[in-house]
């Protein structure tokens, strides 16, 4: 076992009883992996605002360790105060930083960036919250260049956030050349790796082309020899997962953040490949 590489798992708020009666189910089962904590996003245009709140009150009372997304969205200040006062006084001491999107109907606010919202939560909470931000490997699609991008994850980071977690990505090489740049620009704070595990070929397309994931040709093309959702397809995006994994391993990475997607196999699997469990 890997006793110097912790995990942690993220989930999303689903929208049905029928969702969150199974994703109690698979977070229950994460949870005997021994994870650091388990995260919950969060829609900044208010569609799963209320249903964050509430599936991360309702893992904390089940005695998981728990770190809520969070961004303004189209809210104000006095509203985030609130949530952020309900999450304190319910124990809850992590969260996740984010500036999001906003949804068209939205699009003529201003979006508040993270490092705003890093400032507005050091200076209502002090150091409560253990912080982390969202950071881009192969660059945020509205960045309007790789060495500002990288400035500006500096900037949060030094608002008062604790960490970074990345964008997931497919390619090693984006992920040592960001460290590089990082280090370059005097970023010591970790900068974890984002872990996408590969369950659905479509949906990974689709969510990878509008957040600037890249999915190498390679890969593309053999994950299309396979029958979409087929055990062959699944154990081969496995194979896959872990290998990057392995080499991020090998460039320094100490700990791994899985986009489950709200599914136990494949993120079981890949850390079962790494030798992370506690088999015994
Ligand atoms: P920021 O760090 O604020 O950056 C946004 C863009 O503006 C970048 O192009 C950056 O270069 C630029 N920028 C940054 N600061 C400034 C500044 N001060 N002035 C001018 N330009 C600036 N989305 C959700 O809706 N819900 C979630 O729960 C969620 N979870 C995520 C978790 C992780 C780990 C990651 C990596 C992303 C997540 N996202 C989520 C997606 C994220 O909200 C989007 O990528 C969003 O577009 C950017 O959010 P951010 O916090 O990274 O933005």
């Amino acid at each position: 076992m890997k006793d110097d590489i912790s995990f942690s798992f993220e989930f999303f708020p689903p929208r049905t009883e029928v969702g969150n009666e199974k994703l109690k189910q698979v977070r229950s089962r994460l949870n005997r992996l021994g994870p650091k904590y388990f995260s919950v996003t969060y829609g900044a245009g208010g569609t799963t605002r209320d249903n964050t709140r509430d599936r991360v009150l309702e893992m904390n009372s089940e005695g998981l360790e728990v770190a809520p997304h969070l961004s303004f969205g189209a809210n104000d200040e006095a509203f985030i105060e609130n949530l952020l006062n309900i999450y304190k006084d319910a124990g809850i001491h992590r969260l996740v930083a984010l500036r999001g999107d906003l949804p068209p109907e939205l699009s003529d606010r201003r979006l508040v960036y993270a490092n705003e919202l890093v400032e507005f939560v050091r200076a209502g909470f002090g150091d409560h919250f253990e912080i982390a931000v969202g950071c881009y490997p192969e660059v945020h699609p509205q960045a309007s260049g790789y060495a500002e991008d990288v400035r500006y994850l500096k900037q949060k980071l030094d608002a008062g956030s604790d960490y970074a977690v990345t964008q997931y990505f497919y390619n090693a090489d984006a992920y040592a050349r960001f460290l590089d740049e990082c280090e370059y620009q005097s970023i010591d704070k970790p900068i974890i790796p984002g872990i996408m595990p590969i369950t659905n070929l479509d949906n990974l397309a689709r969510f990878s082309s509008m957040c600037g994931a890249e999915i190498p040709r390679w890969l593309l093309r053999s994950l299309a020899d396979f029958e979409p959702g087929s055990e062959d397809f699944l154990r081969f995006g496995e194979e896959v997962v872990t290998n990057l994994c392995e080499q991020l391993i090998e460039l320094g990475a100490e700990s791994f953040h899985f986009y489950t997607m709200n599914q136990y196999e494949p993120t079981a699997n890949i850390c079962a490949n790494l030798g992370l469990l506690d088999q015994g």
